[in-house]
């Protein structure tokens, strides 16, 4: 390629509709602690997700670790080793234990039946994430949850606009965090949000992202600060009336990859096993390479990619139980299938903007790669 191809490539909106918000920015001449442009994305998120509560924060790892401060979780809580680091180390800088359940292969979510296995009575909470977008098990999670008296804390960072059954994917469990980083599908360049129904949750999540400041005169918790700012709520206000279109075509550009790799022995796992109701982002193109079948390994094509000038990504790999940080802890703990899935994995460019030509490119390019070719 003579331009170089990465896995992503933030949207920027057109400039004119970001400087009408931004106007008002200089009207009110407010910029941070929970302003009206913070709190009309509020509203409008609300509205777009129809969820309950959603409560904007600097980002989706803040949201993280305040859904977990909030729900005042304590001792082990489930979770998937096949993630980004930002869903551990939520836990672990909160002094939780992470205990790590094996993925599903069709989604590679956490696989719902190697739960019951991991709960102890130090068990507290189940956070598993929605990777790529693929709805969790989210019914057979409940019902363990309910069974063992269990929170549920969704990393629903890749999830922005997929619907289950026509309900938004972030309104399961009783939190779900949402990350609106510049690379997310749906961004406010920094950004999160915590999305749930419960509204008495509220007052803490408000409390931990401000400080612990209840009011002039009380500081009644250890808090630090996550306040999303009025440029951040900008940026979302002007991206949300795109995210039908942008998701279009997004649309297209899985459709051409899945009929240009559809044909080639040994890559698989581009979608998961069809559910029906699901509407699903399309906000990341994974391909599993089998290598005995493909004749070559999932680094061969990320290598030979790379020579190309086509940057694809090996996430998530390694998985957070081979991190230097956490290793030395897990030791001996067997996930099979999100080490496979670590082995194997490559998140192909995707974002609006690329061209369909390009995606012809770039499969013709692995086609060439495997065995039978
Ligand atoms: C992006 C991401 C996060 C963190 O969100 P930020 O907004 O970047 O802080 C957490 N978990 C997953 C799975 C993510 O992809």
């Amino acid at each position: 390629m003579e331009e170089n191809i990465y896995v992503t490539r933030p949207y920027l909106p057109p400039k004119q509709e970001f400087d009408a918000y931004c106007n008002q920015i200089w009207e009110s001449n407010q910029l941070t602690n929970h302003g009206p442009l913070v709190l009309q994305l509020q509203q409008k998120l609300q509205e777009y997700l129809s969820a309950e509560q959603v409560n904007l924060m600097v980002n989706g790892h803040q949201a993280l670790e305040i859904a977990v401060k909030g729900l005042e979780l304590t001792g082990e809580v489930i979770t998937t080793p096949f993630t980004f680091a930002s869903t551990t180390h939520a836990l672990t800088l909160n002094g939780l234990t992470p205990v790590f359940c094996d993925i599903r292969a069709t989604d590679l979510t956490m696989d719902p039946d190697k739960i019951e296995d991991l709960i102890t009575e130090k068990t507290t909470a189940i956070m598993p994430v929605h990777v790529y977008g693929h709805p969790c098990a989210v019914e057979k999670i409940q019902a363990i949850a309910e069974k063992y008296n269990l929170k549920v804390i969704y990393d629903a960072a890749h999830t922005f606009g997929v619907r289950k059954d026509g309900r938004s994917l972030a309104t399961y469990g009783d939190v779900s965090m949402l990350s609106f980083h510049a690379t997310k599908l749906y961004h406010t360049i920094e950004g999160g949000a915590l999305v749930y129904r419960d509204a008495s949750y509220t007052r803490l999540f408000d409390a931990y992202k401000n400080f612990g400041i209840e009011s002039e005169e009380r500081v009644s918790y250890v808090g630090g600060n996550a306040k999303m700012n009025e440029f951040q709520a900008a940026m979302g206000l002007t991206n949300l009336p795109h995210m039908r279109q942008l998701i279009e075509e997004r649309k297209v550009i899985t459709q051409t990859y899945r009929r240009e790799l559809q044909k080639v022995q040994g890559i698989t796992g581009f979608y998961p096993e069809r559910e029906t109701g699901i509407e699903y982002n399309y906000a990341y193109f994974p391909i599993m390479v089998d290598p005995a079948l493909f004749g070559r390994t999932r680094d061969d094509v990320y290598f030979a990619l790379k020579k190309k000038n086509i940057f694809t990504r090996r996430y998530f790999w390694p998985i957070i139980t081979d991190f230097d940080c956490y290793k030395n802890q897990y030791q001996g703990v067997s996930l099979p299938v999100a080490e496979r899935a670590g082995q194997q994995i490559l998140c192909l460019p995707i974002y609006n903007g690329l061209k369909l030509e390009t995606v012809e490119q770039i499969s013709t390019l692995i086609a060439q790669m495997s065995k039978q070719y």
